[in-house]
């Protein structure tokens, strides 16, 4: 069947590409799906265009758009196993992990759904006349061009689709080359919840290929990225010339703080699900470690003694609490820091390499790992390596914390630790990230905006900033009573 979805029709690729993708826990085969190229992202503008000028979906009214998202989250939730299952096999994620996933997403549909159908942002401005009656509408940014990674698929895509239907935009999805089966089921779910053709259009292919056109065409309007640094660089670049609204979502290298006086069980713990799970692979990932001095050693050794024994294992293996990196090219740029790092003088504490396990042979598997004594001009502790690798630095005091912390390039998220309340709070407020957790690693809700500071990015997804992003505010001054102004006499 035909995977890219163009003005409500499935069509295959203008010039006959394809492409395979394969499950990365073991290489195997899951699908050919068309590879889109320019002519078909070419395609999927018009029609997203043509939806927008013409079509009902921007004039549809706010508690309609917010009843059709309500509609996708109920969809979203009867077909969950199978898009759980769709996810994992591209991904290689746990099947778990998927499922969470899943349920999330229908929450965030749910979230835009409400947002969208209580309206309320609208609002009457006080023009000093009672003449005049002056007020600011929100209405919909126009056609956007929605870009996706491979981490988390349906969640990344999510946290843009139901805002932007929501505001009453169209929208041209591309996915990551190598995880598109569960935007391929959203399409489909889309459309039975009753979206009208060209509202959603979804191509699959390349970056530069397919990806490239949707931040360079005229007759897109937004740009909302999530993926790497460098790939957000390029699209702005391109946005430039159509001075184009653009949203990023980027990368992260995320301090976990932790004081002497944290709860010891509960931060080697949290310390652990923060770097490995889905081996590293997530953007909030707490993937640089700055411990204090005095409780160093003995933190170090839990984390290690814990680190080495996580099982690693496919989707569907059940003993398996952390899975594979999502291609060879991938773990090749893993190994290539962590071989940096020791070059540079970071000591080895556990990982480091492949697993030996031959039931994980054709996977691309890479042990949890730890550097110890790491500094901050490392390239494994200043850039983002994404992969199942914690460096630890050591800190004195709150204030070489926060300058350990605060010393990269990124501003995504980060945690502290500390049973001292007033100390932890002083350290996040001064923390320069998106999103802090205090005495916690990982959680957010659709209710609360998610985004970078610095070079991880601008903008914000999810809660009310993450539906004003798909919106223009326009303020409308009607005069009552004209009369002429002799302006000129
Ligand atoms: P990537 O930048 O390689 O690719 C992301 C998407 O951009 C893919 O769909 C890709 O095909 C597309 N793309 C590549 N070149 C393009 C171009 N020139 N024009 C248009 N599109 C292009 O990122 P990735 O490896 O897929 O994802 C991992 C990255 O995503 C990590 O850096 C991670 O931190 C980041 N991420 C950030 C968040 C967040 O919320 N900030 C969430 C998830 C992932």
């Amino acid at each position: 069947m035909p995977e890219l979805f163009i003005g409500g029709q499935w069509t295959t690729a203008v010039d006959g590409q394809v492409r395979e993708i394969r499950c990365p826990a073991d290489n195997t085969l899951v699908a050919t799906v068309d590879e889109a190229g320019p002519k078909d992202a070419a395609a999927a503008i018009a029609a997203a265009r043509e939806a927008f000028d013409h079509g009902p979906w921007p004039d549809t009214p706010a508690a309609e758009r917010g009843r059709l998202l309500l509609r996708v989250a109920d969809l979203l939730e009867r077909d969950k196993d199978a898009l759980a299952r769709a996810e994992s096999l591209d991904t290689g994620k746990r099947l778990v992990e998927s499922e969470y996933d899943m349920d999330d997403i229908a929450n965030c549909f749910r979230y835009f759904g409400n947002l969208t159908a209580a309206g309320g942002s609208d609002r009457i401005v006080d023009a000093g006349s009672p003449e005049v009656d002056s007020r600011v509408v929100h209405e919909p940014v126009g056609v956007c061009s929605l870009i996706t990674p491979w981490n988390y698929p349906l969640l990344q895509t999510a946290w843009k689709v139901a805002p932007a239907l929501g505001a009453g935009n169209t929208f041209v999805l591309k996915p990551s080359e190598l995880t598109p089966h569960t935007a391929i089921i959203l399409m489909r779910l889309l459309a039975e919840a009753g979206l009208p053709d060209g509202a959603a259009n979804l191509i699959l292919g390349a970056g530069p290929t397919a990806g490239a056109p949707l931040s360079e065409d005229r007759r897109v309007d937004l740009v909302s990225f999530t993926g790497g640094l460098v790939t957000g660089r390029r699209i702005m670049a391109a946005a430039a010339p159509t001075v184009k609204k653009v949203a990023l979502e980027l990368g992260g290298k995320n301090p976990n703080i932790v004081f002497a006086d944290a709860d010891f069980e509960a931060a080697v713990d949290y310390a652990l699900m923060a770097i490995f799970l889905h081996s590293g692979q997530v953007c909030s990932a707490g993937a640089r470690l700055l411990v204090q001095d005095d409780l160093h050693d003995a933190f170090v050794d839990a984390v290690v003694e814990r680190a080495r024994r996580i099982p690693l294992g496919g989707p569907f293996d059940e003993h398996a609490r952390t899975g594979p990196l999502i291609s060879a090219a991938h773990r090749d740029k893993v190994e290539a820091y962590v071989a940096a790092g020791l070059a540079e003088g970071a000591v080895l504490r556990c990982g480091g390499t492949r697993p030996d396990d031959p039931a994980l042979r054709d996977g691309y598997y890479y042990l949890p790992t730890v550097l110890d004594e790491c500094t901050p001009s490392m390239s494994v502790v200043a850039d983002e390596s994404f992969g199942p690798v914690l460096t630890v630095e050591r800190f004195r005091d709150e204030e070489e914390a926060l300058t350990l912390a605060n010393g990269t390039v990124y501003g995504l998220a980060g945690a502290v630790w500390s049973q001292d309340i007033g100390k932890a709070q002083r350290v996040a407020n001064r923390l320069r990230a998106g999103t802090v957790w205090i005495n916690d690693f990982h959680p957010y809700v659709p209710q609360a905006e998610w985004g970078g500071m610095k070079q991880s990015g601008f903008g914000r997804e999810l809660g009310p900033a993450g539906l004003a992003e798909y919106q223009e505010a326009k303020h409308v001054w009607r005069n009552l009573a004209p009369t002429p102004q002799r302006w000129f006499e």
